[in-house]
């Protein structure tokens, strides 16, 4: 199993970091080890100073393919969870001004909440346009809109299965809207899919 994550996927939040728009999809990793599920709660990580949330919906993928043609990409996936892309800004920003890799500030152990439940895509209102949303401390914080999304679901599982094979169980997380920010001991993420509760994660 692997986790492919999407960066910069909606220009307001590459617009926030100061990034430019990819021109391709902007890939990188995190290994099973990442996953934080069942509502579990993330103890804040002793090499970083600037733990940053950010809200992402993401694909179970439900078949094995590579070089996906356009035309089946959405037979890849059937169900979406929500996901949270724990980043360690410090390192983050540390790693792009040396040009290194980013691995130590998004791939850590439990760096990938992801939520226990999926929701089956045939049960969406509007596959084009999934609601999703974030509060920290009962404040919504983030509100996503997967039609604001620059390249689609299935424009990241045509590019990425170019590279990497895509195998049942694999997640992509599609990247994250606007509204990013630290957290600190004590505080409460609820992550929702269209008004549904989907993720709860508390950082000690
Ligand atoms: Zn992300």
């Amino acid at each position: 199993m692997k986790i492919i994550c999407v960066g910069r996927n909606y220009v307001a939040h590459a617009a926030e970091l100061g990034n430019e728009v990819p021109d391709s999809p902007m890939l990188f990793m995190k290994p099973h080890s990442a996953i934080l599920t069942a509502n579990k709660p993330l103890y804040y990580p002793d090499f970083t100073n600037d733990l940053n949330y950010e809200a992402e919906l993401v694909l179970k993928i439900c078949k094995n393919g590579r070089s996906i043609q356009p035309e089946f990409a959405d037979s890849y996936y059937q169900e979406i969870g929500f996901g949270i892309d724990f980043t360690a800004r410090d390192l983050q920003q540390r790693c792009k001004e040396k040009g290194h890799p980013w691995e130590i500030a998004k791939a850590w152990d439990n760096s990938a909440g992801l939520s226990k439940e999926f929701i089956d895509k045939s049960t969406l209102p509007n596959l084009e346009s999934i609601h999703f949303a974030m509060s920290l401390n009962g404040k919504v914080v983030q509100q996503g809109d997967s039609a604001l999304m620059i390249y689609s679901f299935n424009d990241i599982i045509c590019y990425t299965s170019r590279f990497f094979k895509l195998q049942v169980g694999d997640y992509i997380y599609t990247g994250t809207p606007a509204g990013v920010g630290p957290v600190k001991k004590g505080d409460i993420l609820i992550g929702s899919i269209e008004g549904r509760q989907m993720l709860t994660c508390e950082i000690k």
